[in-house]
């Protein structure tokens, strides 16, 4: 799923800002998981002792018991629309929900407590029943650990025994959160709730991920609404004011993945498939047709996974719903997706490609999820990446197959954003051991890039080492061939962090492998070595595999006739390459006698951080790039650029058109006013003239977000008014972040982020986000993160977050320090002539 962190490269930015971003990235990525996350607040258990001599507190729920089923109704009494009438008095909103619950468990060793989990929940009363002697437990105490365990501890009067079947009955009462968590409240005239996980917050529960049970839930909502949740409406009743809406079990699943809405949406079905997939959103949105993109292309998607699967899809029915406010992206819960509308919707003519590229991405990650997570859970949050990994890297075969153009940016995404997250000595391995992710921070810390995109890639480079019909007859059969070879390489790429360049030299053969570090300065604690499988290819041959341990291959790499070798074909290894000058000439110059895709994509994916080589090759490879695309097109942009509006839209070619126009527009604005504004261009337009101009043209701006409503259209508009060079309306676009009917929610902190990108709004959000009242709004899990920040001495998910800010923005400086001369004197040079 969508995740994300952007640290500003430019030797000018304050480390603090970096610190902003990097907090903001890492929220972001937060907020894009919180549902799987929140509150696994685990504390040392209560019965051990905590003295700092103790080994390492394990702070996970007893195996005592284990819950098998759970029946569930809940009741949130809000009110969807309250109509002012004369004469008649308005009744006042309610946040309050309650309800009842039994969960059957079985004891696993004999005990005499119970514990669980429930968050700001008040309980009473209970009763535990023996299900084997049908009879009835006496619970002496009960209470909820005044800690960050979330705890509720019920003790009872004699023990449970192995194997006995028990449930325990409770009613509890909770309060409907204003800030997008658990069971919360939409600010929409088409009131919504959602409850995707945070199961603790709603009901009492083992709230860990390898405790599967089986959930039925009823819901009470408001006559004129519909509830919806994982399965289908297995009955109805209503009861004047009120709907009893109950669903049918669910299979036995995790309980981060127990979702339920209450809205008046419609719905699109998507065409006919196996698969019964509705598509849900605001009224208006259905009727505009804007579900129409993602209900074709999620029909494209499942038939394709089920196909490659050779596993059907768990339900007959999924329904995806587009929420006007949600924290994450998405999330996958169990035959009830939830996206954020931007997600989702799509509107033909007004969103961009990107646009689409996007909701086509998320679409493919979260129904990967639904095999890859629902089915198949990692036991927990320290194996994260076996949840993230694959379904990144499986939305990477279904985007191929529903949207070929969008592979190879979003692959390439992915590679980038692993490597430079990787490249850090702050970085981590894949797999970490289960007591070293604990507590909320350590299990935040896990849901970054090396999560989602060094799990896909390192996937990747072993789906190609195998074969990918190996790869995937292993995924079926959980036996793929060679099954002790594949557990042996793997266990190089994740149980370790950070990956390897290769160094090879064409003249003498030789070959080594190093732990890449981009601060070249640094060493390696470790001294980490990897088993590499190594593609590569030359201009007289094909393509080979050898193996690289710590010994090397043997004689491969001389270049015996002069000719050039290119490793890592298709950049399939999670590894750089660095040559000799002579093969980097020969190379660059294949380069720019013959460029392909693909040939870029190589020299891209190793070129940018390598050592001795570097000034030389950077500027020969800037030279070529200039050369070839930016100042060929330069001229004739223009023209060139309204002939390729006219051609088919779903194009690479579109996205790189995109990437020059930002540049062109930066420098000259001109060059933006000469053609009518393409979908695709819309949002670097707007944010150009945005900061072309002053109040009026910000105001006129602010105007068209507050009265759009199209998702696509207000999004870019959002962005745009980040771009406005003026301090006093930055500064008034912060403060818009506190009100909620300005910005929502779910937008306020990347709206701040947006601002800390422009180097006029640096010092602004870095200053906001420190004023007393900052933490009273709605900034509740930036706020949450920066408490955390001051008291670093905690080593949680922000304190990481900051430790990678600083080591970035110690790279960054160096690199500066190193290329300033070669770059400005290649800018020197190629604009002599220029007077
Ligand atoms: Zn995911």
């Amino acid at each position: 799923m969508p995740r994300k962190s952007t640290l500003s490269k430019g030797l000018a930015v304050a480390f603090a800002v970096l610190a902003v971003s990097a907090i903001g990235g890492m929220v972001s990525m937060m907020i894009v998981f919180k549902i799987q996350t929140s509150n696994l607040t685990m504390t040392e258990r209560p019965t051990e002792p905590t003295t700092t001599l103790a080994p390492p507190p394990v702070m996970r729920l007893p195996r005592s018991l284990i819950p098998e089923r759970y029946e569930i109704l809940v009741h949130p009494h809000f009110y969807s629309r309250i109509v002012e009438e004369v004469n008649v008095t308005t009744p006042n909103q309610t946040l309050f929900f309650n309800g009842s619950s039994t969960v059957y468990f079985r004891c696993h060793q004999p005990t005499k407590y119970i514990f669980l989990h429930s968050f700001e929940l008040s309980v009473s009363p209970l009763l535990v029943k023996d299900h084997d002697e049908n009879g009835q437990l006496k619970v002496t105490s009960y209470q909820h650990h005044d800690d960050e365990s979330d705890f509720l501890e019920i003790e009872l009067e004699e023990n449970l025994k192995t194997d006995g079947n028990y449930s325990l009955s409770l009613y509890f009462e909770g309060e409907i959160s204003e800030y997008l968590q658990a069971m919360y409240v939409s600010r929409y005239t088409e009131t919504n709730f959602d409850s995707p996980t945070s199961a603790r917050r709603l009901f009492p529960c083992f709230d860990e991920p390898d405790m599967k049970a089986v959930f039925q839930l009823t819901v009470i909502h408001r006559v004129g609404t519909f509830a919806l949740s994982n399965t289908l409406q297995q009955s109805k009743q209503i009861n004047t004011d009120w709907k009893y809406t109950k669903f049918f079990s669910t299979p036995k699943m995790s309980s981060y993945l127990l979702a339920f809405t209450i809205s008046e949406f419609l719905a699109m079905d998507s065409p006919k498939s196996r698969v019964n997939i509705k598509t849900y959103a605001r009224p208006e949105a259905i009727a505009a047709r804007h579900t129409q993109y993602a209900a074709g292309i999620t029909a494209k998607i499942l038939e394709f996974y089920e196909g490659h699967f050779e596993l059907q899809y768990g339900f007959q029915h999924l329904g995806q719903v587009a929420l006007p406010d949600l924290e994450p992206l998405a999330m996958e819960n169990w035959g009830l997706i939830t996206y954020q509308e931007g997600a989702l919707l799509y509107e033909e003519g007004v969103s961009s490609l990107l646009h689409k590229e996007v909701i086509t991405t998320i679409i493919a990650h979260e129904l990967a999820h639904q095999w890859f997570g629902n089915q198949v859970t990692m036991k927990w949050w320290n194996e994260v990446w076996l949840n993230e990994g694959f379904a990144t890297y499986m939305s990477y075969l279904a985007v191929n197959h529903a949207e070929p153009s969008f592979q190879i940016k979003l692959i390439m995404d992915d590679l980038h954003a692993a490597f430079e997250e990787d490249a850090l000595l702050t970085s981590h391995p894949l797999s970490a051991p289960p007591n070293d992710v604990q507590t909320t921070g350590e299990i935040l810390g896990m849901f970054n890039a090396i999560s989602y995109s060094k799990g896909a890639m390192v996937l990747r480079m072993l789906a190609n080492y195998v074969g990918e019909k190996a790869f995937d007859d292993g995924i079926r059969a959980r036996n793929g061939k060679s099954q002790y070879k594949v557990s042996n390489i793997m266990e190089y790429w994740t149980t370790q962090m950070g990956y390897p360049v290769i160094t090879i030299n064409t003249t003498s053969g030789a070959i080594y492998q190093k732990h890449f570090l981009y601060n070249s300065s640094a060493v390696s604690r470790y001294g980490l070595t990897w088993l590499i499988p190594i593609t590569f290819t030359t201009n007289i041959s094909g393509l080979n595999n050898v193996w690289l341990d710590k010994k090397g291959p043997g004689n491969e790499f001389i270049s015996k006739k002069g000719e050039w070798i290119l490793a890592n074909v298709n950049a399939t290894g999670y590894y750089r390459v660095n040559y000799n000058l002579e093969n980097w000439e020969r190379l660059l110059w294949q380069l720019e006698t013959n460029p392909s895709v693909k040939k870029y994509v190589h020299v891209f994916s190793t070129i940018f951080y390598h050592e001795k080589e570097r000034s030389v090759v950077m500027g020969s490879l800037v030279d070529i790039l200039w050369k070839r695309n930016i100042q060929d097109n330069l001229y004739f942009f223009p023209r060139r650029l309204q002939k390729s509006q006219r051609r088919a839209n779903s194009d690479v070619f579109s996205m790189f058109r995109y990437i020059c126009l930002s540049q062109l527009c930066t420098d000259e604005a001109f060059f933006c006013l000469l053609f009518s504004i393409h979908t695709n261009l819309r949002s670097v337009i707007y944010c150009q003239a945005v900061a072309a101009g002053g109040k009026k043209e910000w105001e006129f701006a602010w105007e068209k977000f507050q009265s759009s409503t199209d998702t696509s259209e207000k999004d870019q508009l959002r962005k745009a008014l980040s771009c406005t060079k003026q301090t006093w309306l930055l500064n008034r676009y912060l403060s818009y972040t506190l009100d909620p009917d300005k910005i929502r929610l779910m937008d306020a902190t990347s709206t701040i982020n947006l601002i800390a990108q422009n180097a006029a709004g640096q010092a602004l959000a870095w200053n906001f986000i420190r004023l007393p009242h900052f933490c009273v709004f709605n900034h509740i899990n930036l706020c949450l993160q920066l408490i955390r920040f001051k008291d670093n001495t905690e080593m949680n998910g922000a304190y990481r977050a900051t430790l990678q800010a600083i080591e970035q923005t110690q790279v960054n400086i160096q690199w500066v320090k190193e290329n300033h001369d070669t770059v400005l004197e290649w800018f020197e040079r190629e604009t002599a002539h220029l007077e």
